[in-house]
């Protein structure tokens, strides 16, 4: 079969002919029915160094993967044959108490693990491929009638990772309140659909590009703002002089970072999601007074339940751009273009 591989750290991924893979006991095979293509590969392919991550190279990209089950390991009994599934992409242990509670992106037992923070796509064989090899069948969620796979892919990460850094911050998405999202991309334009699927709070985006403004717009942004110099005072116009309750920073420069701690109101959370690799100052005055300044990744298997239930009742579009397997190496590169609205879903 065919599968986009990274075949290396700093190099653009290859497809190459790789075997069908077969399930061992507990494993199940699903053919993919979309892979999304997350930013973060991009920062694989071009940011990170060697020895970041502790995975070993060659393996297939696609950590958003959603497709129907091919053919079952022995002693496989929650799926059969067809069941149209999502994959949950971090893979933990199973065992240790993080992975029982479901929070299998903070799993404490990396050595029982298939692969140190991780999953497929991640150090292991992902979803940029006709077939993906699930380890355990415990990862697969059956999809709700009606959402497609190319459609459920996206939510398994640019869903995920959104809805919980926003779950965290919910007591402070009061009715009264103002959420900053800065990044309409993958991630940003299911994340502010959920802070206003699930709070009464009011919605800022940003964005440096008018598609992904226009975007937001679309999906229900109360305000939209270029990410520039003025911002900050802007959205400190837009809440009577108090700054943001809630800023989350879907892209993580300095520039970025920077933007979400100065707009933050006093008692308000800042939170980095993007990997950009930006930095800014801690300190007593640094920034507003008792704003907490927060990483997050990725999600649990029961906010991703939740997901699936919001996406059944219509309460989440993602918006996607599909392309085929072949043009894989075209996703990734309309993504570092910023050509893409919302996400690119390879469909095999
Ligand atoms: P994307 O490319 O689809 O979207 C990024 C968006 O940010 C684009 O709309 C782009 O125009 C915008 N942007 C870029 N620079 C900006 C700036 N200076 N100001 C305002 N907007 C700017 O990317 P994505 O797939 O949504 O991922 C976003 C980030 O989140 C990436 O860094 C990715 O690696 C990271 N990520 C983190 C996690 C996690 O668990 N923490 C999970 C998935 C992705
Ligand atoms: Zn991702
Ligand atoms: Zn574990």
């Amino acid at each position: 079969m065919k599968a986009l591989r990274l075949m290396d750290w700093k190099t653009e991924p290859e497809l190459v002919e790789v075997p069908k893979p077969t399930p061992g006991p507990g494993q199940v095979v699903v053919k993919v029915g979309g892979a999304g293509a997350c930013h973060s590969d991009l920062h694989l392919m071009h940011d990170f160094e060697p020895g970041t991550m502790p995975w070993t190279m060659p393996f297939t990209l696609g950590h958003e993967n959603a497709g129907w089950v091919d053919s079952v390991g022995a002693g496989v009994t929650t799926v059969s044959e067809g069941d149209a599934v999502a994959v949950y992409g971090p893979w933990g242990c199973g065992k240790c108490e993080r992975c029982r509670l479901g929070i299998e992106s903070y799993c404490e037992n990396q050595a029982a693990a298939p692969v140190v923070n991780g999953g497929g796509g991640l150090g292991l064989d992902g979803g940029m491929a006709e077939y993906l090899l699930v380890p355990f069948e415990r990862l697969l969620i059956p999809l709700p009638a009606d959402l497609e796979p190319a459609t459920a892919a996206p939510i398994t990460d640019a869903g995920l990772t959104p809805y919980h850094a926003i779950r965290r911050s919910w007591p402070k998405m009061t009715p009264t309140s103002t959420v900053v999202v800065i990044g309409i991309g993958g991630l940003g334009h299911v994340g502010l659909q959920l802070v206003k699927a699930t709070t009464g709070a009011r919605v800022i985006a940003v964005d440096n590009r008018k598609e992904a403004l226009e975007l937001a717009t679309k999906m229900g942004a109360d305000h939209v703002l270029p990410s520039d110099d003025h911002a900050v005072t802007a959205i400190k116009d837009l809440t009577a002089g108090h700054g943001a309750d809630v800023l989350l920073d879907f892209v993580g420069a300095s520039a970025t970072m920077e933007l979400a701690r100065t707009a933050a109101r006093p008692l308000g959370d800042v939170t980095i999601v993007g990997l950009a690799g930006g930095s800014v100052p801690l300190s007593f005055f640094a920034q507003p007074y008792e704003v907490s300044i927060q990483t997050t990744y990725w999600g649990s298997h029961p906010e991703l339940v939740e997901l699936f239930d919001l996406a059944a009742r219509g309460q989440l579009h993602v918006e996607t751009t599909q392309y085929s397997l072949d043009d894989a190496p075209q996703a990734y590169r309309d993504l570092k273009d910023g050509k893409v609205n919302g996400r690119a879903v390879v469909v095999p």
